[in-house]
């Protein structure tokens, strides 16, 4: 009995916030997705073109990772077990680790559960109490609560601002300092400028790091990202962090760098030691998706192509998009009513049968709105003119 009142009680203080969030119109809610992750999908029972997942090499459904997939759990089961440093830790996982090393020129890799894990763990086990963190201010969410989680003096640069940075840099006093940027903004598309990034912070003998979770499979000659493309050695960029669950189709996150960054993460990094290792079978997956995520290049091209064909046709209707030449195109709202407006398009959308991301704050700043719009290589041109066309319609 004493219990049933406290959880009413309980109920009644949530309930207040969560009534406030829908009056706001940032309320959220799950859409269950009936097929697997493609162009198409099915959604509470719609069919639905699907403009909104981040597998922009459209691997999600490809054959050759899932028969691996299949392979490793027939080989390995489905749990790993335990964690990376009891039992957890499998020959797999190992491969796949050498594998991510020489893929990003590092002389090593680690694997993380997840990039939200990721980015908590590393950024943690890099500074504490005494140190400093600096972050792009529009950096993703779990780089920014890796940082309040260190508990380093935490400030936020002005979004690729290289002379803000430097300006804060230049007025620092942490035992160390941590220069942390997306290197894809996941939100705008944008590309932070890392090569200054990476001369401001060795001037002040900071550590970089850099998150590509978008710009891995989608950037760089053979899918190594901003980094590849912009040919970044591991003096400019000590710490490079990467996700398998967008581009590369399955699941994980991993951090590539020196060998004394890795062991210091395997020693001190509590979101890798406290946590069950993945299931092997997902890294001969992925194995299997870094592969060719190498070597089909003509994924890259026809995503790039589809990102062009978009572009000119949103600017042909006079849709106000963001300098992004990556496949993530957010179409911005005006600045009154954004929330209740995100809402109304990619609803008036979602009826004309396609699926895009409504997002409001606190993923955007306050007071902004925008559809995220994301392209990926299995889409078709019918497809994306399609889009546009249901744009200018809905808008
Ligand atoms: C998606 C994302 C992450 C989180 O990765 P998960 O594997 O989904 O936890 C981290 N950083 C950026 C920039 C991302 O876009």
């Amino acid at each position: 009995m004493i219990a049933k009142v406290t959880a009413k009680a309980m109920d009644r203080v949530l309930q207040v916030n969560l009534e406030k969030r829908h009056r706001q119109y940032l309320y959220r809610s799950r859409v269950n997705i009936s097929s697997g992750c493609s162009a198409v999908v099915n959604a509470d029972g719609k069919q639905l073109y699907n403009f909104c997942s981040n597998d922009y090499l459209g691997l999600a459904s490809h054959g050759d990772i899932a028969q691996a997939f299949k392979q490793g759990v027939d080989k390995y089961g489905t749990g790993s077990g335990a964690s990376h440093l009891i039992s957890g830790h499998s020959e797999a996982h190992e491969h796949l680790e050498n594998q991510l090393a020489e893929f990003t020129k590092r002389p090593r890799a680690l694997l993380f559960s997840s990039g939200y894990m990721a980015n908590m763990g590393v950024i943690s086990a890099l500074v504490g109490r005494h140190d400093l963190v600096l972050q792009d201010y529009l950096n993703h969410a779990s780089l920014l609560d890796g940082g309040l989680l260190s508990r380093a003096a935490f400030q936020r640069f002005k979004h690729r601002d290289t002379e803000n940075l430097d300006a804060k840099l230049s007025a620092a006093d942490g035992a160390r300092k941590l220069v942390v940027t997306d290197a894809v903004f996941s939100m705008d598309g944008d590309l932070a400028p890392l090569e200054d990034i990476a001369t401001v912070a060795a001037r002040h003998n900071g550590w970089l790091m850099v998150d590509d979770a978008h710009g891995f499979g989608v950037l760089g000659s053979s899918g190594g990202g901003l980094i590849e493309e912009l040919n970044l050695s591991i003096d400019q960029v000590p710490i490079l962090m990467g996700t398998l669950g967008k581009a590369f189709a399955t699941y994980g996150a991993f951090v590539a760098g020196s060998e004394a960054l890795i062991e210091t993460l395997i020693q001190f990094s509590r979101n890798y030691i406290y946590t069950t290792a993945p299931p092997p079978a997902i890294a001969v997956a992925t194995s299997a998706s870094l592969k060719l995520v190498q070597s089909e290049q003509w994924r890259r091209d026809k995503l790039n192509q589809l990102i062009a064909r978009f572009r000119s046709g949103a600017l042909q209707i006079g849709l106000q998009l963001m300098d992004s030449k990556t496949p993530i195109q957010p179409v911005l709202m005006d600045a009154d009513q954004t929330g209740q407006k995100v809402l109304e398009i990619s609803g008036k959308l979602r009826d004309s049968g396609f699926m895009v991301g409504a997002i409001r704050p606190p993923t955007v700043p306050e007071g902004t709105g925008r559809l995220r719009i994301t392209l990926s290589a299995n889409h078709s041109e019918e497809q994306v003119d399609a889009l546009l066309d249901a744009l200018d319609r809905c808008r």
